[in-house]
């Protein structure tokens, strides 16, 4: 039986990274693979891009009302018709994966989409995304994967004081801020916002004891 997979962890800890190696594994070995992101991210609308520079545009963005069942099997079917079209030897012609980014943005009934393209379609789904918001809060999308996924792994970066980070503290013009709404809408104009990934213990600091 194919599987959801949830592959989370703090800003900067190279899930896009691994999502682009992983597609590469696949295609290195003949194999079609699908891209999807949901559209409310901002930064690079249509494309998945790593820190070392790679980048790549997705097959499909999946919209807030979307159903992504319906939109994955729709290019499923395109992948299925140009394989057969191209007539190549050696290639197989259906999709061997799909692999959504920023997953923590999908609504939760999209969550529940991706597990029945995994368990009724077949098709083994890997969703990377970031656990909890600035405000220590999970994402409603990554809650949604943290109870359906079969399997979790958590991708590690590191606080600036050398400790695993587990939290996103927000910067807005470079100083710290705890209040805010879940996605900052400046990040749709300027750099102003940031995040730094963080301890549990250097976010307390920073937080002055708060949680949210
Ligand atoms: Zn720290």
């Amino acid at each position: 039986m194919a599987k959801l997979y949830f592959r989370y962890g703090a800003m900067n800890s190279g899930k896009s990274t691994a999502l682009l190696q992983a597609a590469f594994n696949y295609e290195e070995r003949g194999q079609h693979v699908l891209l999807a992101k949901p559209e409310i991210d901002t930064k690079g609308a249509d494309q998945i891009s790593s820190r070392l520079g790679v980048e790549r545009t997705v097959d499909f963005l999946i919209g807030p009302e979307d159903d992504a069942r319906e939109l994955f099997a729709e290019h499923r079917r395109r992948v299925q018709r140009e394989a057969e079209a191209a007539l190549v030897p050696d290639v197989r012609t259906d999709v061997a994966c799909l692999l959504v980014d920023e997953a923590q943005f999908l609504q939760p009934e999209q969550i529940d989409d991706l597990l029945r393209v995994a368990v009724s379609d077949g098709i083994p789904v890997l969703a990377y995304g970031i656990r909890t918001d600035f405000q220590t809060r999970a994402f409603p999308g990554s809650a949604r994967l943290m109870e359906l996924a079969h399997s979790l792994e958590e991708l590690k970066t590191i606080c600036r004081c050398g400790s695993k980070a587990l939290f996103n503290a927000r910067l807005v013009g470079g100083r710290f801020v705890f209040d805010g709404d879940q996605v900052a809408i400046d990040e749709l104009s300027a750099d102003r916002v940031t995040y730094e990934s963080m301890c549990a213990r250097c976010y307390l600091r920073e937080s002055g004891e708060r949680l949210r």
